[in-house]
């Protein structure tokens, strides 16, 4: 079994000879809860309601009405939430599920709690799954389609809508990354048969932990209620109120996955922030790309011309040919400089657990593997000031000139 540790030997970068420009380390991501929140959770905790009950229907009103869908459930996260709404779309032993390599485990994980089979299909320069991949790995057992928004650009969910369409098949969207992003004008959220976000602590929005399911289908939207506390019949969570009733009924062994109200105490006053923060991204992400738009070393991320980026990440390309160390080194080297980074993804298939159980291997996915070895994600949110993102672009134009490749 080959160790996915990089080879790390020959890519230490030399100690810099100069101290690094910024003195405290600036952290890869944070939150930013503000006292609206804080004082939020406070009065949830007070109110002697803290699990699912008022504030989790307000939160999920809140986000329908925000992307525009019918049907909004809080869940405990999107791994939940994918989960559920691959469960509602009946995927289960020996079906297949196409997703895309570039990923986090969790997409594939919970297909394979399913019973299911994840297909990866490679990627495009934009990170995102290549309709034509998926159309070639389509079998009379593919389910279920999972596109990833990476870093908050959608897919190009027309054509993968096509296929789905042309060959039966369900969408369930991960979009992780995408709360607040748009596709052709419409918002992710109402484009597909099920779509997951996250609240993740160091997501666009946050609950500390949580997710949302949205959907468009009546019936969809009842099975993954159920599914999402026990499988119990309507409005289980009142069980408790005065309006509840101590009689319920199970129609699903359903799972274990509601939201609390302390977090959607959270959710309700960060989502009121989401434009705000996805806008700050925004200009920090153009700020970067205005950086590093004349340095041959770095490729800045490829923005489809359709879409509404919810900048999740700002997730940069190395030319590993135009260095002298590769991406392990170069992560080292910002480090030093007091910067975080981190990597987005590493490949699902080359995982110990894909590669024994599926026969996954370094080579399946080209463009994945090739994108892999040279991305970091660089600081990139709302709590930064636009002086930490300067610092950034100083440590990234350090390290590059001193690592450069001659001649
Ligand atoms: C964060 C993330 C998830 C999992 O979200 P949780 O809310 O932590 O379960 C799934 N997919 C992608 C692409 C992610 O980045």
């Amino acid at each position: 079994m080959t160790s996915l540790q990089p080879a790390l030997s020959m890519t230490q970068p030399q100690p810099n000879v100069i101290a690094p420009q910024r003195a405290e380390f600036l952290p890869f991501a944070l939150p930013d809860i503000g006292e609206e929140e804080i004082d939020e959770v406070v009065r949830t905790l007070r109110s002697g309601w803290i699990t699912t009950g008022p504030r989790t229907k307000e939160f999920e009103q809140r986000f329908a009405e925000y992307v525009g869908a019918s049907h909004a459930i809080a869940v405990s996260s999107c791994t939940a939430a994918l989960h559920i709404g691959l469960a509602a779309a009946g995927v289960g032993p020996g079906d297949e599920v196409i997703t895309s390599p570039l990923t986090f485990c969790s997409t594939a994980n919970v297909v394979v709690h399913l019973g299911a089979r994840p297909i990866f299909a490679d990627i495009c320069d934009d990170f995102n799954i290549d309709p034509a991949q998926i159309k070639q790995r389509i079998t009379e057992r593919t389910k279920a389609i999972i596109p990833v928004h990476h870093s908050g650009q959608p897919c190009r969910m027309d054509e993968i809508h096509e296929l789905a369409w042309r060959y039966g098949l369900k969408v369930i969207e991960d979009a992780a990354h995408a709360a607040g992003a748009t596709y052709r004008g419409r918002k992710v959220g109402v484009l597909s048969d099920v779509t997951a976000f996250s609240f993740y602590a160091i997501k666009n929005m946050t609950t500390a932990e949580g997710g949302m399911i949205t959907t468009e289908d009546d019936e969809l939207a009842d099975v993954m209620r159920l599914l999402s506390l026990h499988g119990i019949s309507k409005d289980a969570w009142k069980r408790y109120a005065a309006s509840g009733s101590w009689y319920y009924e199970v129609l699903y062994p359903g799972y274990k996955c509601n939201m609390t109200d302390i977090q959607a105490s959270l959710g309700i006053h960060q989502l009121a922030r989401l434009e705000g923060f996805i806008k700050t991204r925004r200009r920090y992400a153009r700020l970067y790309d205005e950086a590093f738009a004349e340095m041959p070393e770095i490729r800045t991320p490829r923005v489809n011309s359709d879409v509404g980026h919810a900048w999740h990440l700002y997730v940069i390309q190395l030319d590993l040919e135009r260095l002298t160390i590769d991406r392990a080194g170069f992560i080292e080297a910002l480090r030093a400089e007091n910067i975080g980074t981190s990597v987005h993804f590493i490949p699902v298939h080359l995982h110990p657990f894909y590669r024994q159980r599926f026969g996954c291997k370094l080579g399946d996915y080209p463009n994945a593997e090739r994108i892999y070895a040279g991305i970091v994600s660089l600081p990139l949110y709302p709590k930064m000031s636009e002086d930490d993102v300067l610092d950034v672009v100083a440590a990234v134009r350090r390290v590059v000139s001193l690592y450069r490749r001659e001649g």
